[in-house]
């Protein structure tokens, strides 16, 4: 068998990153999808390239549909036939309740967490039926379920349509041989926590998870990495969660 190739989006940083690490260790070849950090972007890249894998870095918003065709357009053109997704970039905009949320805020996280999913979903729902064969994982949050009163009940229903995606596109694809899961994080500690204007929350929150501790992003890579692997090869519809008993 040749080796996987895996488009990664948000994989300059947290989550993303760990997963590209991981990925390339586990001997996938990876596309790397970002938005801004280039510098980010390299570093994560040259770490997955002394692992020994072949990598491609793409700046793209997820959220624009010729972004989207671009990156996969370049990974084809670049490392060959994708086999793997791991739709990871997401947003969650200023914590607080959605009556102070602004219209802006609300259709950016939206565009970013849902519209941009599907974007992603529907470019290689194509490819891989078309390849026959695939695995597609989308980073959702335990925020689906809990509905994250008071911090971003917005964030928490795209993910909970995350987790709908998950369900629905695994049942049309199952027949093509390309599997279709999701992994439900808890709180972990990467920069998202900053950029929502609480850089302490993973040490604040902590008392409140069951297993006493913010979880570490290669945790959640672990989770992805399985779900892509042979082992998991009659996986598929299930949302994993990996979130310290939260
Ligand atoms: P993060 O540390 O803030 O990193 C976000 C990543 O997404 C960066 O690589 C960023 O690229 C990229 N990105 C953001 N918007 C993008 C866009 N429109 N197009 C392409 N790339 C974009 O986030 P994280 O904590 O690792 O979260 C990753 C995923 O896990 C998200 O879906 C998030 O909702 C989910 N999650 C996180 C937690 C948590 O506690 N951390 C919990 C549950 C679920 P640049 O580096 O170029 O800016």
């Amino acid at each position: 068998m040749s080796r996987p190739i895996t488009v990664v989006t948000g994989g300059s940083r947290g989550i993303g990153a760990a997963t590209c690490r991981r990925l390339a260790a586990d001997g996938h070849d990876i596309v790397l999808a970002h938005i801004a950090n280039s510098a980010a972007a390299e570093e994560t890249a040259t770490a997955v390239r002394a692992a020994g894998a072949r990598c491609v870095t793409v700046r793209a918003d997820t959220s624009d549909e010729a972004d989207v065709e671009r990156l996969f357009d370049t990974a084809a053109a670049e490392l060959g036939p994708v086999t793997g997704l791991v739709n990871n970039a997401g947003v969650t905009g200023p914590l607080g309740g959605l009556a102070d949320a602004t219209t802006e805020n609300l259709r950016r996280v939206v565009e970013v967490n849902l519209l941009g999913y599907l974007f992603c979903c529907r470019r290689a729902a194509r490819d891989m039926t078309a390849l026959g064969r695939g695995a597609i994982v989308n980073v959702s949050s335990a925020a689906a379920t809990l509905g994250s009163p008071g911090e971003y009940v917005h964030y928490a229903a795209t993910k909970a349509a995350t987790d709908a995606l998950t369900v629905g596109l695994s049942k049309e694809l199952g027949p093509a041989g390309v599997r279709v899961n999701g992994v439900a994080p808890g709180v972990i500690d990467t920069g998202i926590h900053a950029a929502m204007g609480d850089p302490d929350r993973p040490v604040r929150v902590a008392s409140r998870i069951p297993l006493g501790r913010a979880g570490e992003p290669t945790e959640i890579a672990g989770a992805v990495a399985w779900l892509l692997s042979p082992d998991a090869s009659y996986t598929t519809g299930t949302v994993m969660r990996v979130s310290g008993g939260l």
